[in-house]
């Protein structure tokens, strides 16, 4: 289902009207974590402001640490729909439990399956049963026809609205979080019809990568890029050291708008 075999016409996946697909490079953004109402919406003005026409933010946050903050739930949903009201962009969020679809997507413009939860079948099947488009991220040690059979469980359920996110994978490579594997976007775009973006903030992990990554990512011919922002990344609850700020997500959407999209 999800093969270029069968399917030779690339696709565009539309999210509240927004489409990620050949001849667009959609940007992406806003918080790692949904916190309070203020650093949401806050995040979401700056994304707006920059250019970007989906807004991310986790309500239910796969922590490494049990420790860790692990998301505000369905309160943080309820914060992502009055930020969308507010400010008119669609909004993306990880569901991270099978049990927990239908109540996410209640909320939710566009449902992500993390890198964690990449090939959790159960999860994917549920996500494939809702009706709301997917973006599935590549598991973090998934080769990509693995990445492509999580995404045929999700089509296989009658949902051919995926987007395929490349987040880096496990090397040997301790410098960065993950190793951005830039030739899985051209690859997974020959082997399928999906759109492809990147998510260059949980790849590389730091700030001052996300935006030499993005340019690799465009320049390969990525369909959209997923970014962190923070109002204050210092006091960020999740993943501050990766988040960008106003001028830097400014300076990233300027450079976007010089690549044009390879089609
Ligand atoms: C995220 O996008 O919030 C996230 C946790 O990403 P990943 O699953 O790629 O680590």
């Amino acid at each position: 289902l999800v093969s270029r075999d069968n399917h030779p016409e690339r696709s565009t996946v539309r999210v509240g009207g927004v489409p990620i697909g050949p001849g667009t490079v959609t940007l992406i953004a806003g918080p790692c974590a949904v916190e309070t109402p203020q650093q949401t919406l806050e995040a979401a003005e700056m994304a707006k402001a920059a250019g970007a026409t989906l807004l991310r933010g986790g309500a239910y946050k796969p922590r490494t640490s049990p420790y860790a903050f692990q998301g505000l739930g369905e309160a943080g949903l309820r914060i992502l729909a009055d930020v969308r009201e507010q400010t008119g962009l669609p909004v993306v969020t990880e569901v991270v439990d099978a049990h927990d679809v239908e109540l996410v997507a209640s909320y939710a413009d566009m449902l992500q399956v993390g890198t964690r939860n990449a090939q959790n079948f159960a999860l994917l099947q549920a996500v494939g049963g809702v009706g709301k488009p997917v973006m599935l991220k590549r598991g973090m040690n998934a080769t990509i026809e693995e990445w492509l059979m999580a995404a045929e469980y999700i089509a296989q359920r009658g949902n051919l609205d995926i987007v395929l996110c490349e987040r880096g994978i496990r090397t040997f490579e301790t410098a960065t979080r993950n190793t951005l594997d830039v030739s899985a976007v051209p690859v997974a775009q020959r082997l399928s019809h999906l759109p492809v973006i990147v998510d260059p903030s949980h790849s590389g992990g730091r700030r001052d990568l996300v935006l030499p990554l993005t340019r690799a990512a465009i320049a390969v011919g990525a369909d959209g890029v997923i970014i962190d922002v923070h109002p204050n990344p210092e006091q960020a609850l999740c993943d501050g050291p990766q988040a960008l700020v106003d001028d830097d997500l400014r300076e990233l959407a300027r450079v976007m708008r010089e690549f044009p999209p390879l089609v």
